[in-house]
């Protein structure tokens, strides 16, 4: 093969960059930085405390998840909201009142997760500091503002974002505030996470491009089919966040 082949070959494998100046919207948890890993450990350890006489583990991983969904509609995402779902889960599934040493033992379980360091996913810092020369990055989570920021704050990736969304909820709605918000032009909008349900879904449905990182440890209550991009709209599948670099 001639070196001019080998030259048009290797172009033919590199998938090609979008041009500058594309507006990149970027989920946080599980898509930057560790996070449902730590919410795993947290209801192992809970489940085994429990350790209920008739109902397996899975029983009292799916009642706590029904309990989970139920608070997150009443008191919004975010710690406060588990620490109360893992005490009614267990006041549930015991039928006894909650000690103050028990309570205080089922805080601990949440707790561990407010201690865990910030634990990057591969490359992400690189990543994001090459992407901010060429593009404007928002970062869009959703969960308890204090927290959330919190997080973005020990990260170190605070200074790669030109503005920073803590939402409620990632639906829709929010994404069509958002694009009107930061006058984000459609064609050149991509929403960036590993959750369909919060980040794929509702973006494409509000007539934005999406890329989805899968997580192996995507939260349970995150997970939905992917939906095809409607006609003109781009979705891209990516094994890790480094390939971002590749297509923008
Ligand atoms: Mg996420």
């Amino acid at each position: 093969m001639t070196s001019q082949n080998q030259a048009a070959n290797q172009l033919r494998s590199q998938p090609l960059r979008r041009t500058p100046n594309q507006t990149l919207l970027i989920d946080a948890d599980d898509t930057l930085w560790e996070n449902n890993i730590y919410f795993e450990r947290a209801i192992a350890s809970f489940i085994s405390y429990l350790d209920h006489r008739v109902h397996t583990p899975e029983e009292v991983r799916g009642h706590l998840n029904r309990v989970e969904h139920a608070t997150i509609l009443s008191h919004g995402y975010g710690l406060h909201s588990f620490r109360r779902s893992l005490v009614t889960c267990f006041e549930q599934l015991t039928d006894t009142p909650v000690t103050p040493e028990k309570h205080g033992r089922i805080e601990s379980f949440a707790q561990s997760i407010a201690d865990q360091e910030i634990e990057l996913l591969p490359n992400v810092s690189p990543t994001l500091a090459d992407l901010a020369t060429r593009h404007r990055l928002i970062l869009v989570t959703k969960g308890d503002l204090e927290e959330q920021t919190g997080k973005l704050q020990r990260s170190g990736l605070a200074p790669h974002f030109t503005a920073v969304e803590v939402l409620p909820e990632k639906h829709h709605d929010a994404y069509l505030s958002l694009a009107a918000h930061y006058a984000c032009e459609a064609p050149s909008t991509w929403m960036i996470g590993n959750s369909p349900r919060s980040d794929i879904n509702p973006a494409l449905s509000a007539g934005l491009n999406a890329i989805f990182i899968p997580h192996d440890f995507t939260w349970v209550l995150e997970h939905e089919v992917v939906n095809q991009p409607p006609a003109g709209q781009q979705l891209l599948e990516l094994s890790t966040f480094a390939d971002l670099a590749r297509y923008f």
